[in-house]
């Protein structure tokens, strides 16, 4: 089937050509994100692959719809780039990844909070400079301190199980409670008592309009002094304004974000030789609490295979008019 493969860097290349091997998928590789702009480069493809900073939204479903495309297939698990609703209205089914390697995001997230308690990033960049102190590298044992874990799925629970291994006291929350979180000695409670009572808070659900800057002001009020903050989920969880104030006042600790509100701009992309006009992501990439990844929690070999091929899977599927196992309902 002919699939426009949108955001594709050198790697969606590599594995989305690896696992079309033998399957024969006509692959058009478009660097560019979709757009309204971009999305005449589709016309004529039945399938259009995207990623999470594609724009996906009824202005642009009705011109892919327009020029005859039928299947979205989503690299992603998230899905909030994509207007589900105006797709069906549109006749386009929507599929995304709901299953791959969780470990890699869960992993990412233990390895950012790691590297902002510990500084490790800073610790480097000292030593390449052949700066041996200390001075300013202090953290804190993990051991003994509280973890909450906000969305307690697939990921969220693999965290909680790595940071139970490092002997922290976990409280959770969501809105739908799990045995296997429990059995790891887990506590359930609202979220304004577990960041009153966490050291370090990691965000793992996904971005709905209830979760909408589920961390704002109010809640950076609520927690305690000091805590360390950690997302991996999506930008938009955190009011990152909000989160810049607390960061100057010394009531966040520190901050490790894999995602940032206003990513679309930024991410994916070589930015080095250019003027960064968001102050935000400046201001926050300035606080030497603060580390901030470009969207990389899920990049692993493992992840990245299984992405690949549960995507052509799903669009040989649709091409043979089977049911869509992965399908986004609208
Ligand atoms: P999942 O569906 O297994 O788990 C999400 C959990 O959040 C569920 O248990 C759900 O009940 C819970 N939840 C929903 N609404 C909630 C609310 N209002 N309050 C508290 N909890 C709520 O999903 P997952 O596979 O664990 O992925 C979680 C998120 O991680 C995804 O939605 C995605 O945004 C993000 N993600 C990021 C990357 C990355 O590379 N940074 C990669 C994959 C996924």
């Amino acid at each position: 089937m002919k699939t426009a493969v949108f955001s594709a860097r050198r790697y969606d290349k590599t594995m989305l050509a690896q696992a079309n091997d033998g399957v024969g998928h006509a692959l058009l590789f478009i660097e560019e994100r979709l757009t309204v702009q971009t999305a005449s480069q589709a016309a004529g493809c039945m399938a259009v692959c995207v990623f999470v900073n594609d724009t996906v939204d009824a202005a642009v479903l009705e011109i892919l719809a327009r020029q005859g495309t039928r299947l979205v297939a989503t690299r992603s698990t998230g899905y909030n780039h994509i207007d589900a609703a105006a797709a069906r209205r549109l006749g386009i089914e929507v599929v995304r990844v709901t299953d791959y390697s969780p470990n890699s995001v869960a992993e990412f997230a233990v390895g950012l909070l790691l590297a902002v308690n510990r500084k490790i990033a800073r610790a480097s960049v000292r030593t390449r400079e052949g700066n041996f102190d200390l001075d300013g590298l202090m953290g804190f044992d993990l051991h003994g301190k509280t973890v909450g874990v906000i969305g307690t799925g697939k990921i969220g629970l693999i965290f909680a199980r790595i940071m139970a291994g490092f002997g922290c006291t976990l409280v959770g929350h969501d809105l739908y409670p799990t045995q296997a979180f429990e059995a790891l000695g887990g506590r359930y409670l609202g979220v304004d008592e577990l960041l009153a009572c966490s050291d370090v808070v990691s965000l793992h659900c996904p971005l709905l309009d209830a979760t909408h800057h589920i961390v704002d002001a109010a809640a950076l009020a609520r927690v305690k002094r000091g805590c360390v903050l950690i997302n991996t989920s999506r930008g938009g969880l955190v009011d990152t304004d909000a989160v810049v104030q607390a960061l100057k006042t010394g009531q966040l600790g520190g901050l490790a974000i894999d995602v940032y509100e206003q990513e679309a701009s930024l991410f994916f992309q070589d930015l080095s030789s250019t003027i960064i006009l968001d102050d935000v992501i400046q201001r926050l990439v300035s606080f030497p609490n603060v580390i901030v990844t470009g969207h990389q929690a899920f990049f692993t070999v493992e992840a990245i295979g299984q992405i690949m091929r549960t995507t052509i899977d799903s669009i040989s599927a649709f091409e043979r008019g089977e049911a869509l196992v992965n399908r986004i309902p609208g």
